[in-house]
């Protein structure tokens, strides 16, 4: 694995100086804003590019306020604000996008595109440049820019409030302390704002009522907005039925049946407006399974389908905790990830660099089984079963579990 995005830069970070936001004691006197950074990520399976499109002044704060330099997870993609003169990282994060699971299709092989981004970061008050790095299967940058963002600029446009209803779901501590999730309504009409809030209530349950979410409560805060569509339900091609929906998710993402995702990331950020988040879930309303979890970007799930409660919290496992699929395919080798690679994600291991994931836990009830990843040959999982691999299993594997509660305390300790 390369470490390159991995420098760990070693200097006094006096972030009041550079962000505006400060420490729990001084908010009554320190103003929380956030930097919403619009992107359009762009290519085929051989070159991406990325290019920046817009700037926005948000709310409050919702993300961490500790060793803001070093993401936990190396991710698929780097965020970093960078103090233009010295270089110094003052904030990074890492992510995962739609647009570079598309990358491995066979469309990308024919024919290229462009995906929306958004990004978040501390409101700075002075001048930083701002760099975004793509990463291939190798942990390669693919993609990269670097721009300089000025405080100043009055072209920074401040984040409407789109005036819709909000309510507080679950609240285990301040904004400053917890981590912050947000959950969307897709495809409820204007008449069906009560059901979609029970459904969030469902969402929250279903999280909570699993290990390790349940002891870790109070550590998470629950936001719903209801945004309304015009129609109820959500669009699947495959039965050639289009709906307009607030975000305009959609089965047959990539051509898979069951894949439902949205592209219209701008658009359901702008519904967020400056409610504070750092993890998003959109729960789309219909019985149809299907759904999908992007590290750092987004979880999106059906409302109704039988197997809603472990779904949401499998697909919650990628798009907070960074874990990858434990389940694989016979007939797939060497597809996202290849030998000479350690994973980035915690519960998946090449053997490349073994000792970096759960070699300590091999006598406290982990294991080594071939199988992961997609890829039946070559990738290789903690244990038989978890929650990462089928809808049947009830718990995470101790893998996973650890994983998930670093990912906790790396946000709120
Ligand atoms: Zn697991």
């Amino acid at each position: 694995m390369k470490r390159f995005f991995l420098l760990i830069v070693l200097f006094p970070l006096l972030v009041d100086s550079w962000f505006c936001y400060a420490q729990p004691s001084q908010l009554k006197q320190e103003p929380d804003s956030t930097l919403r950074l619009d992107y359009v990520l762009c290519g085929d399976a051989s070159h991406q590019a990325i290019y920046w499109r817009q700037s926005f002044k948000g709310g409050p704060w919702a993300g961490r306020r500790h060793h803001l330099d070093q993401p936990l997870l190396r991710g698929n993609g780097q965020i970093r604000v960078l103090d233009p003169e010295s270089g110094a990282c003052l904030y990074a994060n890492s992510f995962s996008t739609l647009f570079q699971e598309w990358t491995v299709t066979e469309e990308a092989t024919q024919v290229q595109r462009a995906f929306e981004a958004s990004f978040q970061v501390p409101f700075p008050r002075q001048p930083v440049d701002i760099e975004i790095s793509l990463l291939d299967t190798h942990g390669q940058v693919s993609g990269y820019l670097k721009h300089r963002v000025d405080p100043a600029d009055i072209l920074i446009r401040p984040i409407a409030s789109p005036g819709l209803e909000t309510r507080t779901v679950w609240e285990g501590g301040p904004l400053s302390e917890a981590v912050d999730i947000v959950i969307v309504s897709e495809g409820y009409d204007a008449t069906e704002s009560a059901k979609f809030f029970l459904d969030a209530g469902r969402a929250a349950d279903a999280l909570f009522s699993h290990e390790p979410f349940a002891t870790y409560k109070d550590r998470f805060s629950i936001r719903a907005v209801f945004a309304p569509s015009a129609q109820s339900g959500v669009s699947i091609p495959h039965e050639g039925l289009w709906l307009s929906t607030a975000v305009s998710s959609h089965f047959d993402t990539f051509y898979s049946n069951r894949y439902l995702t949205t592209s219209a990331i701008w658009q359901l950020w702008d519904l967020i407006g400056t409610v504070p988040f750092e993890q998003i879930i959109v729960l789309a309303n219909t019985a149809n399974y299907g759904g999908g979890g992007i590290y750092n970007s987004i979880t999106l799930m059906n409302s109704d389908h039988p197997t809603f409660v472990p779904v949401l919290v499998h697909e919650f496992g990628h798009a907070f905790g960074g874990l990858g699929d434990e389940y694989y395919y016979d007939d797939q080798f060497e597809s996202q990830y290849p030998a000479d690679t350690e994973p980035w994600e915690p519960n998946l291991t090449t053997l490349k660099d073994f000792n970096s994931k759960w070699a300590d836990l091999m006598d406290q009830g982990a294991g080594l089984y071939e199988g992961g990843g997609y890829q039946s040959k070559g990738v290789y999982r903690p244990a038989p079963d978890c929650r990462m691999k089928t809808n049947e299993c009830e718990t995470f594997c101790v893998v996973c579990n650890r994983a998930i509660i670093r990912m906790i305390d790396f946000y709120t300790r």
